[in-house]
Order: C-alpha cells, then structure tokens, then sequence
C-alpha cells in the first residue's frame, strides 16, 4: 500500500490546529509539533480528535521527515528549524496555502500594511447583506483551514498578512486587495523594504486576465511597485486625489465607484466609518462588491450600517466634555498618522510600547499641530522623548494603562481628546492590544 503523506504542523494555534483537521479529514499522516504550551482550548481540540501531537519541544528529526511542513505565520522564516527545512528541500507552506486545496470558492482576499481587519469585515458585510453563501477568514476569527473541512462556501472573505503571503506560492485571489504599504514589521524583513513590498505583491500572484486587482493609488510604494510590474489582472485603482477610468474616487462630498461604465455614487457622511482611511477602506470593499456584482443598494446600506470593531478608533466616552478614543490596535506610525488626522480637538496623545523600528519623523508635523501633551506608555519610551521634546511642551512616563489615563485626564480640558494610539506593539507591558484597549477603557470607565 502506499504509505500516507506526511504533514507536519509547526504551530498549535488557531491556524495550525485547522489545517491539522483538515490534513486528517484528507486521510494523511499529520503530526502537530508547538515550541511552546499549547492552549487548552486547542489542546481539547487536538486530543478529540486524535490528532498527535507535541508541545514545548519541536522533535527536529521527525519534522525533518515530512513531505510537506504547515508552518504558522509567527514563526519566522529565519529560525533554525525553518531553514533546515528549507535546507532539505522540504516545502513549507502557510494554512491558507494548504487549505486553498481543498476549495473552489472564489477568494477575495485583503492585504495592506493598516485597514486589512476593517476592510476584511466590511467586505464581508456587504456580501453577507447581499445574500451570498460567504465564508470570513483569514486573521479573523475561525481559520480558513478549518471551514474548508467543515462547511461549504462560494465566497470566502480573507484578511492575509505578509508573513501568510510569504509562505504562499500557487495561491490566487480571484479578488486581490492590497490596501497600502507602510513600514512594518521591518524586523522579519532584514529592514528592506523592498522584501517587505515583494511579500505584500504575493497577493496578486498567480492572477490572470480574469482576476482583479484593487489597489490604493495614493499609495507611494504601491503606485511605484504597479507601473514597474507586469499585472495582467483587471486594475481597479481607488484615489481621494484624482479621479479614475475604472475604480473609485472622490468627488467633492461623495465617493464615487464606477466599474463597467456602471457609477455608484454616495455620500461621504453617510459612511458608517470616519476618517480618511476609512474612506479608503470603504472604496476598496465596495469595488470587491461591485466585481461580483452586488447591487449598489445593498453596497450603499452597508457601508452605512457597518458596525465598527473594537479598538480601532472606538469611542470609549466623553467625561467632563473631554473625548476619549480607544486606538489600541494602531501598532505601527502610519495608522496613528491616520488617527491623529481624523481627530479635530487638541489632543492628549497616549503613545509606546514596543517600537518595531518606528520613524518618527513622519508624525512631526501632525503632532506639531495638534497635540498639546504626550502621555508614555511603555517600559522604554527613548525614542519617543527624544522625537517629541522639543516639539511638545508636556511628556510624561507612566507604566500601567490607569496610570496613563489618570494623568491624561489631568492634562486635558473641556473640548481636548484624549486619544491612546500607540503605534507600537503592546507586548512588554501587555499581554496583546485586545488587552491594552480593554485596560485602557476599564480605566476610563473608572475615573
Ligand atoms: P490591520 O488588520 O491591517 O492591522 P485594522 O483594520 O485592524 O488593520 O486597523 C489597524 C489600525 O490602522 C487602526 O488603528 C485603524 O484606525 C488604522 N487604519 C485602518 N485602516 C487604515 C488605512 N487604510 N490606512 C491607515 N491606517 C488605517
């Protein structure tokens, strides 16, 4: 008999865990191998359904053996198991690689530096709302993988990183979204930003005539990366600044998505989300609605209706007439340039963490501009004193997220913001941003 393929899962988490299900249900030899303690909700998981597997180790030598290697997007290309891997001629692969198999849905699928979760959520709203049999995955919420071995979709709406993309190689998106690219993540990158750019192209890989490709025109490294490349999708560019043939634009009030000779206008205040970027999220998501042909209608009543997610610029509260914004998911410069943009008070700026090898300088002249205190908000706040000392007259340190809004709340007066955009990652005083947005407004609720 000929022997079973092997799989090996590097990674016991959400991703890892649904492509193990589905390696099983596909009648092959899977094994699940995490460096570290497996959580218990996975844990129950792997052991119903008798799944082998092994935590806080990784048996080098039986993971060597695999045909094929399913490797979770946090574990980076350079550790030493991935390139003796690699080494050995051992494909490794990402779960959405692998589960993308097994489906013949079509995939509109989102990728950018800032705006994938928003834009991922709203695109799948509109599709939900215009009555097609959608699956959401991705980053969000259940893995792909997953759905592919238990339901039975035609769409699937799927929010890709750079880090899935970079394991990802006969993939395609009949719909590709590439929001923007700004500086992230440069430590996975070798700090070039040309490996960074490349990894976020991946998205339209493999594409043909067929496909589309919607892009933000208004995007420096985008636009630059476009005219060099031969793309053979349908291009569909979106723009606040000019007007386009075939896409979507602004004009005056109203942003206008025009596709087949066919416009759809509608007003910008009647977007259910604020903010410039939010403008861009909106175009990019109704010209996905638009490819496959979802009635303007159903696109106006959910780009009104769409529910903003949490920690993204979300309301907290309005105490004693100052505002308080809850951007905790802002990890990197570009979205807090965005969140201080669309904030028209002065402001009292929460901001650090961890600096994943942020330049300041962008945000000078925004900062310059409006905000009148910086609250510190993490265990080495260096760079972020020595960026904005000389342009702010107050900047304090805090360590703790009550510590911070108490001494916010004591900068600020009737009419001010108090807005917590870190642009850092949360890991040395928290333990993700979900908790450092929840911190953050249990502390407001309090004062
Ligand atoms: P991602 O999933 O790419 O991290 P999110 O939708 O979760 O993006 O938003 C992350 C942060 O980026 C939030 O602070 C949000 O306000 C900001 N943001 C959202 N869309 C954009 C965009 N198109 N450009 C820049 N910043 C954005």
């Amino acid at each position: 008999m000929e022997s079973r393929r092997k799989i090996a899962v590097l990674g016991a988490g959400e991703s890892g865990v649904g492509a193990a299900i589905l390696a099983q249900k596909k009648g092959m030899d899977v094994w699940v191998s995490d460096k570290g303690k497996i959580k218990d909700k996975y844990l129950s998981v792997l052991q119903n359904e008798k799944i082998p597997f092994e935590q806080q180790q990784h048996s080098e030598d039986k993971i060597l053996q695999a045909d094929e290697v399913i490797k979770s997007p946090g574990i980076p290309e350079n550790a030493p198991l991935v390139v003796k891997l690699k080494e050995k001629g051992v494909p490794v692969i990402s779960e959405i690689e692998f589960a993308a198999r097994y489906t013949d849905a079509k995939m509109v699928c989102i990728t950018g530096s800032n705006g994938k979760t928003t834009t991922t959520m709203l695109t799948y709203h509109i599709f939900k709302k215009a009555g097609l049999n959608v699956g959401l995955a991705g980053n969000v919420g259940k893995s792909f993988a997953l759905q592919v071995a238990t339901e039975k979709y035609d769409y699937y709406v799927l929010e890709l990183s750079s880090f899935q993309l970079d394991d990802m190689y006969k993939f395609k998106a009949d719909v590709a979204i590439l929001l923007n690219i700004t500086p992230d993540h440069m430590d996975r990158y070798d700090h070039k930003m040309e490996n960074y750019t490349n990894s976020k192209f991946k998205i339209i890989q493999n594409q043909t005539e067929l496909d589309s490709f919607i892009y933000c025109l208004d995007d420096e490294v985008t636009k630059t990366e476009v005219s060099k490349r031969n793309i053979p999708a349908k291009k569909y560019p979106f723009s606040v600044k000019e007007q386009v043939p075939e896409g979507a634009y602004k004009s005056g009030d109203e942003i206008i998505i025009n596709l087949n000779q066919n416009p759809l206008s509608m007003a910008v205040q009647r977007l259910s989300l604020f903010g410039t970027h939010n403008v861009y999220n909106s175009m990019a998501a109704a010209i996905a609605a638009r490819v496959v042909d979802i009635r303007k209608e159903t696109i106006r009543e959910s780009l009104a209706d769409f529910q903003n997610i949490e920690h993204r610029l979300e309301h907290v509260a309005t105490i004693h007439g100052v505002e308080f914004i809850n951007d905790s998911k802002a990890t990197n410069i570009n979205s807090t340039w965005y969140a201080l943009e669309s904030v028209n008070t002065p402001i009292v700026w929460i901001v650090g963490g961890i600096d994943k090898g942020n330049d300041y300088t962008t945000l000078t002249e925004m900062v310059k501009q409006k905000v009148k205190a910086i609250v510190c908000l993490g265990k080495d706040n260096r760079k972020i004193l020595s960026a904005f000392s000389v342009l702010v007259p107050t900047i304090i340190e805090t360590s703790s997220a009550s510590e911070a809004v108490r001494k916010a709340s004591k900068l600020s007066q009737s009419g001010d913001t108090v807005l917590l955009s870190p642009a850092c990652a949360s890991f040395d005083l928290f333990q993700n941003y979900e908790d450092r947005g929840n911190q953050f407004k249990d502390a407001v609720r309090a004062l």
